[in-house]
């Protein structure tokens, strides 16, 4: 009995753990079965979206409380894309929102990723941009931290989609190479997650009006849509190819690429795509003024976009619907069309397409005659135009502002330069006046003209703005990281300098001596070791607006090289050049730095006299001489503990003695005495490190 019992026991165990094995055996390869199921419709969605659709709400009926979680997740993320492709908005957002409790519930950091990943890009399905681009920027650096290379994929491709949206093109482009990045790094479908980065890449050239890219991106779009047999894509990119087409006015090609595209979406039931197309074929229409076709198409595509969900389409064919009225001369109907498209995009905060639709509403009042309404409609469109382009825009009037300065000073030094000789000489000099400010009004106006120019052109292309800012930096003499002067503006200036030996110019000068002062960068070299060469760069910028910050208008701040800067301060005597020269080590050294997360400690050091220096004529002491000492002054703070400054006030000894020491050896000339040496100490390290400048 014991025996059989002890025999018994074993043999049960045993048997149940074989059972057990099997049983998860099978559980394992159900579930690896399921989500290869749905993987198959995934890909089988790119053909027929219907069926897709139709097998995968099948396969979901089959679930149960067993079911395990990773089928679930795949499944409803599925779900969403298939329902959103079919127009059906709210069914994609309730699978969202079931993959996100699910996500909760099992602790899945990556698929609450996803899932917000999702959320995103239906906020930008439903026309909500900023708050989908607010979403998904949140998310970014924790799927950067924790998230998979799918949920990476997921974010940067709904970004993008954002960001476009609400006319950051650039960024927008940035977010959809990432994105393409991802899509090869994808283990299930590299090449239909890289067909619809593409898809999307042409989409924002389309928008910034760069005809050549888009048509370049969709022609190998197409290469792999065709190899993967994607209808999908085939007629997303065929509509595509259509919007260029009839941008460039090449309205036959553009029905061409319409209808193969529409063919394509109604075989294959892709409500949303079929929508897109039946606005954009109006649209073709409306270019063409064939307003009774355009009005027909437009009210196709506005029946079918209600069906789909799309919010920003609705608004769209409202307005097109509009302008094919008043293009038939029904002002009155066709204003309340066009008007109740705006407020659409408006309340979904749509402003580009917002913008579009006033603009164009502008044009039709003017076809109309009714020229007051148009230019209130403009007036209206300009003002959202500033809100949408008025980042891009401060950099194009500051580059012009700095050009503009650059002009005005050389004209104000070369007005110095010719004051002394013009002294006796009171009315020429004040007719030169008269011409120069003439001049300077001319130059006000050209540059405003060109400002008005650039502002056209800068509208929708960030890209061409980079091109013309390039250029404008080329024919200036500034530093094109710093925005300062460069060393060619100083020696250009030194040149121009009139030689002032004698004479009253010489007293003056005596009087009111230029002062000259380099500072360098302590301990920069370690930042750009241990930070990167970017980093470096960032503190250069700020330590050179700093610089700018503190010193007069008259006076000029160069990037003498790499981390070297040169001030040069106008009729400045030696107590107000020690005073300069503390306010910039307390400028620079008082506050930190502070490039993304890091927090960087940055001193200079410097050396600086007057010019003349200690009273001597330009042959006994040129300016070169004078800054070579300078330097050697620098060299002497940084050996002294760096963050100060050492200035040369004047010589002790005759200049015969003194110089040919000093040239060369300034330790040597201080300790013979032969150099007056005053110091200017640096703020003490870290103080007020509660509120550093942000870059
Ligand atoms: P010290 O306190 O003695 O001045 O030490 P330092 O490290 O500041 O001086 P050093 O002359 O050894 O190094 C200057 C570094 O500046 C070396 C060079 O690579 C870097 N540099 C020069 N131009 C640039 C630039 O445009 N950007 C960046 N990031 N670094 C630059
Ligand atoms: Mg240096
Ligand atoms: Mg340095």
């Amino acid at each position: 009995m014991a025996i059989s019992l002890r025999m018994a026991k074993p043999g049960w165990f045993i048997a149940f753990a074989f059972i057990v094995l099997l049983w998860g055996h099978a559980d394992v390869a159900a579930q690896q079965s399921a989500v290869e199921q749905i993987d198959a419709i995934y890909v089988q969605s790119e053909h027929d979206n219907a069926q897709a659709l139709s097998r995968l709400l099948e396969l979901g009926q089959s679930f149960d409380t067993r079911t395990p979680y990773v089928v679930r997740r795949e499944f409803l993320k599925v779900s969403t894309f298939l329902e959103i492709d079919a127009g059906n908005v709210k069914d994609a957002a309730r699978s969202t929102a079931q993959l996100k409790f699910l996500a909760k519930e099992q602790n899945d950091v990556s698929g609450l990723a996803l899932a917000t990943a999702l959320e995103g890009g239906l906020l930008v399905q439903d026309g909500k941009s900023s708050a989908a681009l607010a979403k998904l920027v949140e998310l970014e650096p924790v799927a950067v931290k924790d998230a998979d290379v799918e949920v990476l994929w997921h974010l940067y491709f709904f970004l993008g989609k954002a960001q476009l949206a609400v006319g950051r093109f650039e960024p927008a482009l940035e977010s959809l190479l990432k994105c393409l990045q991802f899509s090869e790094q994808q283990k299930k479908h590299p090449k239909i997650e890289r067909l619809k980065a593409l898809n999307r890449l042409s989409h924002v050239y389309i928008a910034m009006k760069n005809w050549d890219k888009s048509l370049d991106v969709i022609r190998e779009a197409l290469v792999l849509a065709k190899e993967i047999d994607s209808q999908k894509m085939l007629a997303t990119l065929y509509l595509n190819q259509g919007v260029v087409y009839s941008s460039q006015a090449r309205l036959d090609d553009s029905v061409t690429a319409n209808n193969q595209a529409l063919k394509i979406a109604r075989q294959s039931g892709f409500t949303g795509i079929e929508a897109t197309l039946l606005l954009n074929t109006g649209d073709i229409y409306l270019r063409n003024h064939s307003y009774t076709l355009a009005e027909r198409w437009s009210r196709q595509a506005l029946v079918k976009n209600k069906e789909a969900g799309d919010q920003v389409g609705v608004a769209i064919a409202h307005g097109n619907i509009g302008i094919a009225l008043m293009g038939q001369g029904k002002i009155a109907e066709g204003v309340a069309q066009a008007r109740a498209g705006i407020k659409i995009s408006h309340d979904n905060e749509a402003t580009s397409d917002e913008e579009d639709q006033l603009a164009e509403l502008g044009r039709m009042y003017e076809q109309a005659g009714m020229y007051r309404e148009a230019v209130a409609t403009i007036r209206e469109q300009q003002q959202l135009s500033d809100q949408l382009f008025r980042v891009a825009r401060e950099r194009a009037v500051a580059s012009l502002q700095e050009q503009f300065d650059a002009a005005q000073r050389q004209k104000q030094i070369e007005l110095l330069a010719r004051e002394n000789s013009l002294k006796d000489a009171e009315i020429r000099n004040h007719s030169l006046q008269q011409i120069v400010s003439l001049l300077a009004t001319l130059v006000a106006i050209m540059a405003g003209a060109f400002l008005f120019l650039m502002y056209r052109r800068v509208r929708h292309t960030n890209q061409r703005l980079v091109e013309v800012n390039q250029q404008l930096e080329f024919h200036s003499v500034r530093d094109p990281l710093t925005g300062l002067y460069n060393r060619r503006s100083f020696l250009e200036l030194m040149k121009r300098r009139p030689s002032a030996s004698v004479g009253e110019r010489r007293e003056d000068l005596l009087e009111f001596p230029d002062g000259l002062m380099i500072l360098d960068i302590d301990h920069f070299k370690p930042i750009n070791d241990s930070l990167g060469h970017a980093v470096g760069d960032a503190v250069l910028v700020e330590v050179a607006r700093r610089l700018r910050a503190t010193v007069r208008d008259s006076d000029m701040v160069m990037r003498w090289g790499g981390e070297e800067f040169l001030v040069f301060s106008p009729k400045t005597n030696a107590s107000q050049l020690k005073g300069l020269a503390e306010r910039l080590l307390h400028a620079v050294g008082e506050k930190p730095v502070v490039v993304g997360s890091q927090t960087i400690p940055v001193t200079v050091t410097g050396g600086f006299l007057s010019l003349p220096f200690s009273g001597l004529t330009e042959v006994e002491c040129s300016w070169e001489k004078a800054m070579q000492i300078a330097d050697l002054a620098l060299y002497l703070g940084k050996v002294h503990g760096r963050n100060r400054a050492y200035g040369l006030t004047r010589l002790l000894a005759p200049f015969a003695q003194a110089m040919p020491v000093l040239e060369h050896d300034l330790a040597a000339a201080l300790q013979a005495n032969l150099v007056e040496l005053i110091e200017v100490v640096g703020p003490t390290p870290s103080v007020n490190l509660a509120s550093p400048t942000h870059i």
